[in-house]
């Protein structure tokens, strides 16, 4: 099967108001969100096009973002297990065709100080090495030839948006340095101005040694390359409607056949529906982020904002911004989005990412925006992923939770899944791995209204206060 053939599939219309809270699942062979990446990804490379009959297969992998197709790449090549990825519109449709294109040296939302205040220095300094080596996974993956990502590997500046924002700063720079060893440094307003990016906004930042920018889709797709080199399937336009256990496995009800399997992955990430399986019910809270692009900007623009970097930035706000220079002399900014599905297309959203974008940089008032677009990030309620089996009794799995943070990481836990799954997890003994994703208890109803507070406050703490 050809990718001519899937994409014939893939001609539903995309849906702008859809809301994992409320649909079956994310669509049936739908259009790609009108992002920048799958504008200059070229055309998608083949995939095994729908399941069009009944099959049995050993492991099946439901969704086709960054975190399942590593997980069939690594399934492949440590185990020998041939994976079937089943994807319900387009593959990688979902977050990873739709973020910043941002690799960090995080695997959730928590920074170091919080991770020790959490677990203690000792657990915290094995997530340190955890994450460290999972920069190390995805450097190496995306040397591959299949994968051509166009990366910018030289760091990240995490810049205080506001003056008092630089002792927070401060602390973690000497954190980093005395507790873990690692080489982050301070910079001041000045050195980012003269040395990075005239942002208007920044009052100094911290510099992480380790940060990459990538094209997104160009990640997946190289990914989906490799996967299907390395033996596995992945079947697209063909959603999970159902997942039932039997004696053998499981059968996962799909609109072209039933597939049985003896072991089933889910990586589905913030666009897990409620009624797919109990184990990942409400176990995520999606949250909408909004990004968009501008048009290329001139020489004499670029020289005015003196953008030096392509590297991954990201301001100190709760809700932050990440930004950065495309290598067409774009600029990219997201951040914070509508809390629904209907209200996605709302104009008042777009307009305050615009507004961040001119506060940052107010030269660029009038530049025209050429994309824009949004996706549903998987935010855990304690802000930290699981990669785990959440009953010792099935062959069921999860990676998700990277809270908007993972571009980098999901390459690891994909990896650290298929162990799991091929029964090596037996080394895995950091909280990310021996807990399941927490849930929401009786608040689950009042999530949304939850959020709409926690809105305002951020916007208090980040602003005003
Ligand atoms: C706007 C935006 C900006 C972001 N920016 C960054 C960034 O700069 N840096 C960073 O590190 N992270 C960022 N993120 C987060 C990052 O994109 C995700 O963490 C990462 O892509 C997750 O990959 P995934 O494979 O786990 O999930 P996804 O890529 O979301 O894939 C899940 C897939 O599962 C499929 N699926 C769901 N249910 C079913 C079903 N029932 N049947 C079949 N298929 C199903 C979906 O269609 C989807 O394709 C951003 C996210 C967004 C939305």
């Amino acid at each position: 099967m050809n990718s001519s053939i899937s994409a014939v599939q893939a001609r539903r219309p995309f849906d702008p108001a859809y809301d994992p809270l409320h649909a079956p699942h994310p669509g049936h062979g739908k259009e790609y969100a009108p992002t920048y990446w799958i504008a200059t990804a070229g055309t998608p490379p083949e995939d095994d096009g729908p399941v069009s009959a009944d099959m049995d297969v050993d492991v099946a992998v439901i969704g086709s973002g960054y975190t399942g197709l590593s997980c069939a790449i690594h399934l492949a090549r440590d185990h020998g297990i041939k994976a079937t990825v089943l994807e319900a519109n387009g593959v990688a449709w979902g977050c990873s065709t739709r973020n910043g294109g941002q690799a960090q040296l995080s695997s959730g939302r928590l920074k170091r100080s919080q991770w020790i205040e959490r677990w203690g220095v000792d657990v915290a300094k094995k997530l340190h090495v955890e994450i460290v080596e999972a920069f190390d996974l995805f450097r190496d993956l995306i040397r591959a030839p299949e994968i051509d990502c166009d990366p910018q590997d030289g760091g990240h500046l995490y810049i205080a948006h506001r003056d008092k924002v630089m002792p927070v700063l401060a602390k973690e720079v000497d954190l980093l340095n005395r507790v873990f060893g690692y080489k982050a440094k301070l910079v001041s307003r000045a050195e980012v101005h003269a040395d990075y990016v005239h942002d208007a906004e920044a009052q100094g930042a911290m510099f992480e040694p380790d940060g990459m920018s990538i094209h997104a889709a160009k990640l997946a797709f190289g990914y989906l390359k490799l996967a299907r080199k390395l033996g596995a399937k992945v079947h697209t336009s063909s959603p999970v409607t159902q997942c039932i256990r039997d004696k053998q496995g499981f059968r996962l009800v799909t609109p072209g056949g039933i597939v049985r399997a003896r072991a089933v992955c889910f990586a589905t990430a913030g666009y897990t529906s409620p009624g797919l399986h109990p184990l990942t019910r409400h176990r995520l809270m999606p949250i909408l982020s909004n990004s968009l692009v501008t048009r290329p900007l001139t020489a004499s623009e670029r020289e005015g904002l003196n953008f030096r970097t392509m590297i991954p930035l990201t301001d100190t706000r709760t809700l932050r911004h990440y930004y950065r220079l495309l290598p067409d002399n774009r600029v990219q900014i997201g951040s914070r989005s509508a809390i629904t599905g209907r209200d996605a297309a709302n104009r008042k959203h777009y307009d305050l990412l615009l507004a961040g974008l001119h506060r940052k940089f107010p030269a660029l008032r009038d530049i025209q925006v050429d994309y824009s677009w949004w996706g549903w990030v998987d935010v855990s309620h304690d802000m930290m992923p699981r990669i785990f089996q959440p009953d010792p009794a099935q062959q069921l799995f999860y990676a998700m939770g990277y809270g908007g943070n993972g571009v980098m990481y999901s390459a690891q836990a994909g990896r650290r899944l298929a162990q799991l799954v091929a029964g090596k997890g037996g080394e895995l003994d950091l909280p990310i791995f021996t807990s399941a994703l927490p849930g929401h208890g009786p608040l689950t109803p009042f999530r949304r209204l939850g959020q709409w507070g926690m809105y305002r406050w951020y916007y208090l703490k980040d602003e005003v206060l």
